[in-house]
């Protein structure tokens, strides 16, 4: 059986939170908590002030307990201790300030668990991470810039560190910066209060490897933009490698025309969701990690319930993790849904619409809505529209006639053929009836 740690569970705690602040919220407010004392009942905290205690409970009290133990109430069972009152005692702790992220124009920080090899791959992200390892092993000589998008938390910071780390490892010599944009505008910020541009401009300018992360941030920065684009220019010009993540493709930035076209140069690649078996493996590669016996029918149960997101399908592991261990439980569907109740979607509480089901029926089989709604006979469309057509006989009370008009125009009798041919296909296949389950879950939330 698992032990619990509160220690440990702590340590989960923070790498859980890693993922969702920046690294400047993460240094400024997480970083500097230190954990005095712990029991299975509670654990004492040390903070450098009280404002760092109201950030913890005011923005992250449910994630606390639903890693530390908790009271009767329910709430996280924190004893906090100021530091300010232990400076007097003979303990030569230095002083908790809170001071801003160090400047990040030299140190390359990379996140050692975003590795090639913790890199599961689908259907959906094979030719990203294919374009990633060509650039990791021959930088420069692939595609330049490598430009990769895709939405939240779907790899994109770990593909990049990724890349990072393998050059690092395999080109000793290289000289490598991995930076956020948002930690490139702040640089620069600093930079220019101190007077010391030129010194920031020749380093990025010596660099072999650039490796930017969230370029979105650069919008509506009109004088960071023109800096980080004359870097840009000048890396490219000497044919040295770059690469840019984004939520968008480049043409959706905001971005300056030059802007967009010299992110366009190389190769643009889109990060997909992952499929259910991708989200399987992901979750069964994560729990052997973290020592976490997964039993196949609950890394199931999850993947359907958790569907769009890799960064939320580790979120609720790791607050599986963190039950079973303080419960001393296995890892079961009923410990599952007691864990993540928010995470899944609850009771119906909202109208469903016809619009709703083609939305998520859209989501699920990765098509555009509109094509739903249009007349495409192809199966990959065909399919997906039956579903969606199905749904919405099951989920809405409507004369069928309403209900067909969505669907470019079709008739009743087109709705009802649709229905009972999904019906009977459900019965038979057992990924279709996952899809659907999901569809219906995503809808009755
Ligand atoms: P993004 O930058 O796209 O928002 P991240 O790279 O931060 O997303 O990924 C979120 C989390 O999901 C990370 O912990 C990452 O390791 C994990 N992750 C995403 N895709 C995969 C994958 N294909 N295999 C394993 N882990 C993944
Ligand atoms: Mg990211």
């Amino acid at each position: 059986m698992l032990t619990s740690n509160p220690q440990e569970l702590w340590s989960q705690f923070l790498e859980c939170l890693s993922e969702r602040c920046s690294a400047t919220e993460f240094e400024n407010w997480l970083a500097p908590i230190k954990v005095i004392a712990s029991s299975l009942e509670e654990i004492t905290l040390e903070v450098p002030n009280i404002f760092v205690c109201e950030y913890l409970m005011d923005n992250y009290k449910k994630e606390l307990a639903s890693f530390l133990p908790v009271r009767v109430s329910g709430e996280p069972a924190i004893v906090f201790v100021i530091a300010e009152s232990k400076r007097k005692a003979p303990l030569p702790s230095k002083p908790p300030l809170i001071e801003p992220a160090p400047s990040s124009s030299s140190e390359l920080k990379l996140n050692p668990f975003y590795l090639f090899s913790n890199f599961i791959e689908g259907p959906e992200n094979q030719f990203v991470k294919s374009a990633a390892m060509g650039v990791a092993n021959r930088p420069s000589r692939t595609y330049n810039p490598l430009f990769i998008h895709g939405g939240v938390g779907l790899g994109k910071t770990h593909l990049l560190h990724a890349i990072g780390h393998h050059i690092k490892n395999h080109h000793k010599k290289l000289k490598i910066q991995c930076i956020t944009t948002e930690a490139f505008i702040n640089d620069l910020v600093d930079n220019l209060r101190n007077k010391s541009v030129d010194r920031m401009k020749n380093f990025y300018r010596s660099l072999d490897i650039l490796l930017v992360d969230d370029i979105q941030f650069l919008q509506n920065r009109l004088n960071f933009e023109e800096e980080f684009c004359n870097t840009f220019e000048s890396l490219i010009n000497q044919n040295k490698q770059i690469v840019i993540t984004s939520d968008k493709p480049p043409g959706q930035l905001k971005l300056s025309e030059r802007m967009i076209g010299r992110m366009e140069w190389g190769l643009v690649a889109h990060l997909g969701v992952p499929d259910f078996e991708t989200r399987v493996a992901i979750l069964q590669h994560k729990a052997e990690q973290k020592g976490l016996k997964l039993p196949q029918k609950v890394a199931f149960f999850i993947a359907e319930h958790i569907f769009n997101n890799v960064r939320q399908l580790e979120g609720a592991l790791n607050r599986l993790t963190a039950y079973c261990r303080l419960m001393g439980l296995e890892a079961s569907e009923e410990v599952v849904e007691k864990t993540m109740g928010e995470l899944f979607q609850g009771p119906s509480s909202k109208k469903i619409s016809v619009e709703n089901i083609i939305k998520s029926v859209a989501t699920l089989f990765e098509i555009r809505a509109s094509d739903l709604r249009g007349s495409s006979r192809t199966k990959s469309v065909a399919l997906p529209r039956q579903v969606a057509m199905y749904l919405a006989k099951e989920l809405i009370n409507e004369p069928l006639k309403n209900l067909a008009a969505f669907f470019g125009g079709k008739t009743h009798s087109t709705l009802l053929h649709a229905w009972k041919k999904i019906s009977d296909q459900v019965e038979k296949d057992e990924k279709l009836k996952r899809q659907i389950q999901m569809a219906r879950r995503n809808l009755e939330a």
